[in-house]
């Protein structure tokens, strides 16, 4: 405004004065024309003056005076307007210093502001002086702004952070700097200052104290580190342990089972059978931790091998029967005829899961019994059912039981033992699978575990055996169990048979004369005189009879034989023996035991085998050559790699080569797989090509691979258990010989 007006009065100064000139000039000129007037006109004419030449000089004059008169009038104009000039830039330089002023203030609270944050702000020139230090930047480094002001700061750096640009072009990064109290962590944001035309006029970096933070980041990483440590720590110490354990376990166990193989007093028999229990509970004790201490530190490695599904899950079965039948429950089993028979997995994982579920239902079961289905899905999928008709598990008590180390709070599960760690284990292994298992259970119903996991078939010509088909027989089922009826007839159904299920003796009774029945099954379950008397019943009215035994109840087969069985079945049934009897051509099969295909000591199936032992232990040793020679097999042993590698060498030389290798992993100089190694180096002209079984007591999948790699046929987790021992060495002569195939 002030401008404005300071402006416009100069504007007026100028136009007044120019027509001052005009008019002064206007006079001037009029004086001269009034002389010269007076100069021309006649003497006659003229007053006082009485000659020309004094007129013109009178009028010259005046027009001078005039002259005069208006230069004077001008220059008192100029006079007036200069100041009036001096007046409106003095005013100007105080609007001026106004805004400087007002300017400072604000700058000043801008600062002020910044200080308040107590944020780290230093600006530097281009030749690295400070141009501006923050009250906290002082403070931090001790300093006085005035001190720091215009002079390079030398700040001294401890540790530098990773630099990083920021989307706006800035630069980010932590530093460790030397300050007045000691190292301090800063956070520091750096961009430069532009002018207004874009050149880099200084450096400005704002940094935040972050040493609290960076001291609580690296507490907890330090924190996790010595987690970390003591977990592996924890991993390594509880394999190591269990390995220590095992091994005298193993003796233990072993020996046990031996001694259960000699005639012993009833008394002593019960003594070393307590002695058998307490030791295999103390195995899976040992087998389940450092299976868990495993799935926590993260190192469950899955295998992906061929198998025998249905082999698998028999096997379960079988190994559950006996617990189940002592309990005086029954165990039962059912497959889908879509499954592929040999797919890809981990068997030994899957084994574990379904002995795990089947193992608690067959536990936590006291009437009824255990059914386990496995049904085949939409692709490879494969879905598993464990149910039982045993107490059931709350709804409170269903999320928790999949934790480790609890169990449902009954006084049952406190009454069956356990650990409470092995639904956490098998839930974490079908995770790993991919599955997840389920739960249905209600407190008074039994519980129903089931899972689905892909397990891709070998091949399509893997897939089982065309299903027989039973159309147009018309069977009767009659058994008092939950389980074996149900699953009997929904297997025969499968096969088109036309089944009736009679859950009581007389109902059965009943149903008999009914019709003429194709086959009648009958499960020794009612009871020795009712069993006998359907047989009886049926021996009109079925064209085959069938009992259903347990195998303690096989000492009564000659007895039910004479009441009018023509065959039996051990329970729990196998598909393949009941598609076996009920397509079989001839009427009457004789009553021959199924499962007495019980290896004869003396000669074994596959004949009488030389088998080296390579195992350090006296008490290993001693066990493998005991069980090896139950089977019929002639051991020898020796207690180190290099010896092992030795005596296969010499024995193929002298032409008595050994059949096979039994080699422990841990063995003193040369170890096992060392051992393997050599013995593959030595070709097969040299004796090269024997099958070896490892032995040890490490069941891990990284020992089992790296046995494979080694060149080994086989694996056998001690404590050794003779059935394992006589499957490991079918399957291994079974690989060898097709290793062989393949590679002539
Ligand atoms: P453990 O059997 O060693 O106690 P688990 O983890 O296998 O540990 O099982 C945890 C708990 O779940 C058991 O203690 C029991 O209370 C309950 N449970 C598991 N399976 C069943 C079942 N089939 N019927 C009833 N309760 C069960």
């Amino acid at each position: 405004m002030q401008m404005i007006g300071t402006r416009a009065s100069c504007a007026l100064t100028r136009a007044v004065t120019a027509r001052g000139a005009s008019v002064l000039l206007a006079l001037v000129i009029a004086g001269f024309a009034l002389g010269a007037r007076a100069y021309a006109q006649e003497p006659s004419n003229l007053g006082p003056l009485e000659t020309v030449g004094d007129l013109g000089t009178a009028g010259l004059l005046a027009g001078l005076l005039v002259f005069a008169l208006a230069a004077l009038w001008n220059h008192h104009r100029t006079v007036r307007n200069t100041s009036g000039r001096v007046a409106a830039l003095e005013a100007a330089i105080e609007a001026r210093d106004d805004v400087i002023w007002s300017l400072e203030e604000r700058l000043a609270n801008a600062n002020e502001l910044v200080d308040a944050q107590g944020d780290l702000v230093l600006r530097e020139d281009a030749e690295g002086r400070v141009t501006h230090a923050s009250a906290a930047v002082c403070a931090l480094l001790g300093k006085k702004a005035a001190d720091i002001a215009g002079q390079p700061l030398a700040i001294r750096v401890i540790a530098q952070g990773e630099r990083a640009t920021l989307a706006d072009g800035s630069i980010s990064y932590d530093q460790e700097i030397e300050t007045k109290e000691g190292p301090h962590w800063i956070a520091w944001k750096e961009a430069a200052v532009r002018d207004e035309l874009g050149r880099i006029k200084e450096l400005q970096r704002v940094g935040r104290d972050v040493t609290q933070r960076v001291a609580v980041e690296r507490a907890l990483a330090d924190a996790r580190t010595k987690a970390e440590a003591a977990s592996r720590a924890k991993s390594r110490f509880l394999a190591v342990v269990s390995h220590e354990v095992r091994t005298p376990l193993n003796g233990i166990l072993g020996m046990t089972g031996l001694l259960l193989d000699t005639p012993l007093s009833p008394e002593q028999r019960t003594y070393a059978q307590a002695v058998k229990t307490s030791g295999d509970a103390l195995l899976a004790l040992i087998e389940e931790i450092l299976d868990f201490s495993k799935i926590e530190a993260g190192r469950l490695d899955l295998e992906s091998v061929p198998f025998d599904l249905v082999a698998l899950v028999t096997v379960v079965i079988e190994l559950l029967a006996l617990h189940a039948q002592e309990k005086g429950i029954e165990i039962a089993v059912d497959f889908d005829d879509r499954l592929a028979r040999r797919v890809t997995g981990d068997a030994a994982r899957l084994r574990q899961v379904l002995l795990n579920l089947a193992g608690n239902a067959v536990k936590f079961t006291d009437r009824g019994g255990v059914a386990l289905v496995v049904e085949r899905e939409d692709g490879d999928r494969v879905r598993f059912w464990v149910s039982d008709t045993g107490p059931g598990i709350g709804p409170e008590a269903q999320e928790r039981v999949f934790k480790e180390f609890e169990q449902a709070g009954s006084p049952l599960a406190r009454r069956h033992g356990g650990t409470g760690l092995g639904l956490a284990i098998a839930s974490r292994i079908v995770e790993r699978m991919g599955g997840q298992i389920e739960l249905e259970s209600s407190d008074t119903d039994g519980s129903n575990f089931t899972f689905v996991i892909e397990l891709p078939a070998v091949y399509e010509s893997a897939l089982a055996p065309e299903a027989p088909d039973l159309g147009g027989q018309e069977i009767l089922v009659a058994s008092p169990s939950p389980v074996v009826g149900p699953l009997l007839v929904r297997r025969l159904n499968a096969w088109h048979a036309k089944v009736v299920i009679a859950p009581e003796a007389a109902v059965a009774k009943a149903i008999l004369p009914e019709r003429s029945w194709s086959a009648v099954l009958v499960d020794r379950a009612f009871g020795a005189q009712a069993t006998a008397e359907l047989a009886r019943l049926a021996v009109e009215h079925a064209g085959r009879r069938y009992v259903l035994v347990a195998p303690s109840e096989r000492a009564e087969l000659e007895e039910l034989r004479a009441a009018g069985f023509d065959g039996y079945f051990v329970k729990p049934v196998r598909a393949a023996s009941l598609a076996a009897r009920l397509t079989a051509q001839d009427a009457a099969p004789p009553l021959v035991p199924e499962a007495e295909a019980e290896a004869d000591a003396a000669t074994p199936a596959g004949g009488r085998l030389a088998v080296l032992v390579a195992e350090d232990n006296d008490i290993n040793a001693l066990l493998a050559q005991a069980l090896l020679a139950r089977l019929g097999h002639a051991p020898t042993v020796v207690s180190d790699g290099l010896s092992a590698v030795t005596a296969v060498a010499t024995a193929h030389a002298i032409g008595a080569p050994y059949d096979l290798v039994l080699m422990d992993l841990h063995l003193p100089g040369v170890d096992g797989l060392e051992a393997t190694r050599k013995i593959r180096a030595l070709g097969a002209d040299e004796g090269g090509d024997i099958p070896v079984i490892a032995l040890t007591a490490n069941a891990a999948g990284e020992y089992r691979e790296a046995c494979r790699e080694a060149g080994m046929d086989g694996f056998v987790v001690k404590p050794i258990d003779r059935d394992r021992l006589q499957e490991a060495i079918a399957a291994a002569r079974e690989a060898r010989a097709a290793a062989l195939g393949h590679a002539a």
